[in-house]
């Protein structure tokens, strides 16, 4: 259960399925909410549920001690902040939440900052219909002291969130790096799904099937991390090269039954740079150092 809230209000500027689905989690929290978004009807359609309807962004930041900013990404965050030209954010913190690049965090940073307000950058680790729920996630860094102002409230929004340090980019970096492992994995999945199909396994008992390697997954990423933090690649169990010719026969099988193996692929690419770097007797661990820059 989230704490008492410690905002006397917020604002959320985009009302996108993102957008809205923090809006009415936080006004089913009992947040005095105030809303925007470039399109008005998707404003509108909250003020039904006791929003507070603002005409621009300018209006729209002056009514609340917390602005959270959810579009489509962070060009779009800060132009919208920016274009509202406000002269001073003395006492207000601005938590934004949509996807983007590190630089563009800082810049808004910078922006906020100089106007004397806080800023935090967040990453949500979900699709909208867990907003809300006591395992979602959502990664901040920013202001230490904004976050633990407005933890409470932020809670409502993510009940598992994570604070990781002052520096903006330590948020946009880990959330982009943890979406590159999820959609890669994804789309692993559906290879495998695709291949498996051609072998009369239908998706659902796939599904079922796939639950093996999610266990072998968990316990591969442990066991690899663990290589690298010691930096012993030892391939007592089985190594690049080993990979190697067992994914070419996936990849094989593939081709041969009409299925995609760009993932495949892209895995025997990672492999054979760890070969041409010498290490094909290794640890499969060892692909993350050519991945790395200076990481060997
Ligand atoms: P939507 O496409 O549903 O909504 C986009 C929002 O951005 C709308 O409110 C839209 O306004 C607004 N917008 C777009 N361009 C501008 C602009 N130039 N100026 C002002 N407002 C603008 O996207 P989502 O709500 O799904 O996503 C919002 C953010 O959340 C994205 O950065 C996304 O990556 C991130 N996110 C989304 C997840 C999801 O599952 N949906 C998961 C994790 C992160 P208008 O209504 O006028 O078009």
């Amino acid at each position: 259960m989230p704490g008492p809230i410690d905002s006397a209000s917020v604002t959320i500027l985009g009302l996108g399925s993102m957008g809205g689905a923090l809006a009415k989690a936080l006004l089913r929290g009992g947040v005095k909410l105030t809303v925007w978004n470039r399109t008005p009807a998707r404003a509108h359609a909250l003020a039904h549920d006791g929003a507070v309807v603002a005409s621009s962004v300018f209006e729209a930041v002056q009514l609340s001690d917390l602005t959270i900013i959810c579009m489509i990404d962070k060009a779009a965050s800060e132009a919208a902040l920016l274009g509202a030209d406000i002269p001073g954010l003395s006492g207000r913190t601005i938590v934004d939440l949509s996807t983007g690049d590190a630089e563009v965090a800082l810049r808004i940073a910078s922006y906020v900052e100089g106007r004397h307000g806080f800023y935090l950058n967040g990453g949500i680790m979900c699709y909208p219909k867990d907003i809300g729920k006591p395992k979602t996630v959502i990664l901040y860094a920013g202001k230490r002291d904004a976050f633990i102002a407005h933890e409470n409230t932020l809670s409502i929004l993510a009940g598992s969130q994570k604070y990781l340090g002052e520096n903006p980019r330590t948020a946009v970096l880990a959330y982009l790096a943890l979406y590159a492992f999820y959609f890669g994995a994804l789309a692993s999945y559906f290879e495998g799904a695709a291949l498996a199909r051609a072998g009369n396994v239908d998706p659902g008992q796939f599904k079922d099937l796939s639950a093996i390697m999610v266990d072998m997954l968990t316990d591969g990423i442990a066991t690899a991390t663990d290589r690298i933090v010691r930096s012993d690649y030892f391939g007592d169990q089985a190594s690049v090269d080993v990979h190697v010719s067992g994914q070419e026969i996936v990849r094989d099988a593939c081709a041969t039954h009409g299925t995609p193996h760009a993932a495949t692929d892209a895995f025997l690419s990672y492999c054979k740079l760890a070969q041409d770097a010498g290490d094909g007797e290794k640890d499969i661990a060892s692909i993350f150092l050519p991945m790395t820059p200076g990481g060997r």
